[in-house]
């Protein structure tokens, strides 16, 4: 039987992997630290005889055995993040080193969840895995930007110095079920101030754009780049559907029916005003492009928060 490390395995990506790799048979040992995962996303796999729930900062290593690694674990969420800076950068980088380190010593395969954001505010668009970025390296978005562009680099140096079998995934914006309700991304944030009647924050004119993709398309991503020989990526997962936030603002307040107001707040500095994945290397790599559209995801996510409220 396969043994599949996810860390982060308690946090929203990581919950979705879990379930579908324990459905699989797979013996899974999550790891979370709960600073933005929850034990009551996976307290029903607890009962499991193949789920391990271990409670463990990657920034300390970690001595374990498996075949395949899902490395999730960082604050993904831009509140979460810039209020646990410090801690996201040791994340990504000495966390990032030990989930390594591991790799290399259990010779499993290891998938990093890198991100979207390493491309910065981008010049190029869409957005291309030959694309390096337009990044800040001093702004209150570098924790994670850098933080993962470096652990980019870890995850190369590790395979060409010590020959680890690594894979690079840039995750673009993601929703679905199971996002934390204090979460603070947009999609979270706009259902659920629809659903208590609060006024939609929309931070800028609202021009500025982002693609969505459902969380099932992009674990369904994860997995076939996780199963993929000869192939290290980097590469591209997310829906190349771009809207501005403006637009997916009033697209929840249709879906919602609700009467809430639309107020604009200060942009937060350095948010990117463009953001849509060119996905072409996922659709001929791994035949991989997401099949849910904007409304569907959207409604799910609405009933799930109803279920939350
Ligand atoms: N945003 C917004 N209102 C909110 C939360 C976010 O207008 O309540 C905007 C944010 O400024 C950004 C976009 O929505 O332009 C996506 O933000 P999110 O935090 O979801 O993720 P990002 O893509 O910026 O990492």
């Amino acid at each position: 039987m396969s043994t599949v490390i996810v860390s982060g395995g308690a946090g929203f990506l990581g919950r979705h992997l879990c379930e579908i790799l324990l459905k699989k048979d797979m013996e899974v040992l999550c790891i979370d630290n709960f600073i933005s995962g929850s034990k009551n996303n996976v307290r029903e796999f607890i009962s499991y005889p193949n789920f391990e729930l271990i409670r463990h900062d990657i920034i300390n290593p970690l001595f374990l055995e498996a075949n395949k690694i899902y490395h999730l674990a960082c604050p993904a969420s831009p509140v979460q993040y810039q209020n646990n800076a410090i801690k996201t950068v040791k994340t990504n980088v000495i966390g990032t080193i030990n989930m390594l380190g591991l790799a290399k010593r259990t010779k499993a395969r290891i998938l990093l969840t890198s991100t979207s954001e390493i491309y910065g505010n981008p010049i190029v668009h869409p957005q291309v895995e030959e694309y390096y970025g337009n990044v800040n390296p001093i702004g209150i978005r570098s924790c994670y930007d850098e933080g993962k562009r470096i652990a980019e680099t870890l995850t190369m140096d590790y395979h060409r110095m010590n020959k680890v079998d690594v894979k690079i995934v840039r995750i673009f914006n993601t929703y679905g079920p199971y996002m934390a309700v204090d979460d603070g991304r947009v999609v979270s944030n706009f259902i659920i101030q629809a659903l208590s009647g609060k006024d939609l924050t929309v931070y800028g004119d609202g021009n500025q754009t982002r693609s969505f993709c459902y969380v099932t398309d992009l674990i369904n991503g994860l997995m076939k780049m996780m199963e993929k020989e000869d192939f290290i990526g980097p590469v591209n997962l997310g829906n190349p559907e771009e809207y501005t936030i403006l637009e997916l603002a009033q697209k929840i307040l249709k879906l919602t029916k609700s009467t809430s107001k639309i107020i604009y707040k200060p942009i937060p500095k350095d948010d990117p005003v463009r953001r849509c994945p060119d996905i072409s290397l996922a659709q001929k790599r791994l035949g991989w492009q997401p099949q849910v559209g904007l409304e569907e995801g959207l409604n799910k996510t609405i009933a799930f928060f109803k279920t939350k409220l």
